[in-house]
């Protein structure tokens, strides 16, 4: 099988990929901040991570240990859980005197709904080795600080740390993942902020002195008391240190983190550790919402649970969000969210009627190889999901289940077995008909047609094939008898 090859932000180009140890792939995926529910736009980037590992497992048969922190302190869980936080809800219990213990609260309230919620888009928990929490990892950070520190490409300043970029750059170089003006750096510029953009460059903060009233730790560093707490970039450099080890393979998130989040954790890594966190950086476009950026106060700004309240179907979320390539923007839509449900049901019903068939266990028929080969090399050339669907879309087509011997359906199951185990939206069980309320007058009416088209009567059969259409659902006949469906909107 040809390699798997992957658009490395590093290098701006796409690259054969080659792991570090064949026997176990180590991917790192920057998890969510939790402070609220996640929303679809978060989600986009937690799914393209789900495809990569999925593609790394089961069609390049790599082990994986795949590692995805919890920020659960930064600006912003600082914010919700400080004292009459309108964000603080009552399942998180009553607030207490301490910062840290109202943190810890709230903060799980959060991690519990994010891994409600990738469960129901179909990622398996049992894939990820491990959701690290950064508030357990302050004894590594404050030593990455301090190594940064000794190597005096970081100082402190009113009790907080910054990493030196200007030394750093002219050491290394700071702007691996993108150009930076130094132009118009603003030396001597400190940013205590989390997130800021490219043009507000400047020394980035390590480590955060106490603020009162937030929760801290104990530190002291080069003969000065400078408790407080991680910046973020400083979390994610320290977990991946300690849980997949330097280098790694892979590390994934949203566009947006590539700048600052992505560039300051390769700084602090290497200037710490001595070396680059990974070799390839992978990252997913962003999600529009009806063609625009998703914000609360254009009134297109989506929790996932936002869109369950709504009656949607969550394996149509992850269908339309797989659908798409993860490098290019992803207009989200509730029509095309309709074509979606439409899409993936076209396949669930292949599933249904091969609800009964035993896979084969090894796929000798050219037709059904070339679907597999074809599917997976699209996948291979950097998750190329739209041609990868398109290919199965055209065999659909192409090959009705009720054309095929018994030998093709064992065999045709098995393929669509081992695709679902890379996209994961279909039940191989087949969807239980009980679950379907046909109505008696419609069953009577199928009924009636099937014996005219055994009686030959096709245009009586054609007729009330129509009256049944009609009333909103579909018969399709298979060599076994008819099926009845209701039609999709
Ligand atoms: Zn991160």
């Amino acid at each position: 099988m040809q390699p798997l090859v992957l658009f490395n932000s590093l290098g701006r180009k796409k690259e054969e990929f080659q792991p570090l140890d064949p026997a176990n792939v180590r991917m790192y995926t920057c998890g969510p901040t939790v402070y609220s529910y996640a929303h679809i736009g978060n989600m986009r980037a937690f799914l393209f991570a789900d495809l990569l590992q999925r593609t790394l497992r089961f069609v390049c048969r790599y082990p994986v240990t795949w590692v995805m922190n919890i920020t659960d302190i930064d600006d912003k869980t600082i914010r919700g859980s400080a004292p009459g936080s309108p964000e603080w809800r009552p399942e998180m219990g009553e607030q207490t005197p301490d910062p840290l213990e109202n943190l810890r609260r709230f903060t799980r309230f959060y991690e519990q709904a994010f891994k409600e919620d990738i469960a129901t888009l179909g990622i398996e928990l049992e894939h990820i080795a491990a959701f690290p929490r950064a508030t357990e990892y302050i004894e590594p950070m404050q030593e990455l600080v301090r190594r940064i520190y000794e190597r005096e490409i970081a100082y402190i300043s009113q009790g907080s740390v910054y990493f030196n970029v200007t030394r750093w750059n002219s050491i290394d170089k700071y702007g691996k993942l993108v150009t930076i003006d130094f132009e118009h750096f603003r030396k001597g510029v400190r940013i205590d902020a989390d997130e800021y953009d490219r043009e507000s460059v400047a020394d980035f903060v390590l480590w955060k002195a106490r603020k009162p009233g937030e929760p801290f730790w104990q530190f002291s560093l080069g003969g000065e008391q400078c408790d407080g707490r991680p910046g973020w970039h400083l979390e994610c450099s320290t977990m991946e240190y300690v849980l997949l080890g330097l280098p790694f393979d892979i590390h994934t998130g949203g566009i947006d983190l590539k700048f600052p989040h992505h560039e300051d954790e390769i700084a602090q890594s290497k200037a710490g550790y001595g070396v680059e966190p990974t070799r390839y950086w992978c990252h997913n476009e962003h999600l529009l919402v009806e063609g625009e950026k998703m914000s609360k106060s254009l009134g297109n700004f989506y929790t996932l649970r936002d869109l369950l309240a709504r009656g949607i179907d969550p394996m149509d979320i992850r269908y339309i969000m797989l659908a798409a390539h993860y490098r290019s923007k992803l207009n989200f839509t509730f029509e095309a969210l309709k074509a979606a449900r439409r899409a993936r049901r076209r396949v669930q019903r292949v599933f249904d009627e091969l609800a009964a068939v035993n896979p084969a266990e090894q796929v000798t028929i050219p037709a059904m190889q070339q679907l597999r080969d074809t599917v997976f090399s699209a996948l291979l050339d950097d998750l190329n999901t739209p041609k990868a669907l398109g290919a199965l879309f055209t065999f659909l087509r192409q090959h009705p289940v009720a054309a095929m011997t018994p030998a093709e359906r064992a065999e045709y199951k098995a393929v669509l077995l081992h695709l679902n185990q890379v996209f994961h939206l279909w039940n191989p069980e087949g969807e239980s008909p009980a679950a379907v309320e046909i109505p008696e007058e419609i069953r009577q009416l199928a009924e009636q047609r099937w014996a005219a088209r055994q009686q030959k009567d096709y245009a009586t059969a054609d007729a009330l094939r129509e009256r049944i259409q009609q009333a909103g659902f579909r018969v399709i006949d298979t060599p076994s008898g008819y099926h009845l469906e209701p039609i999709e909107e």
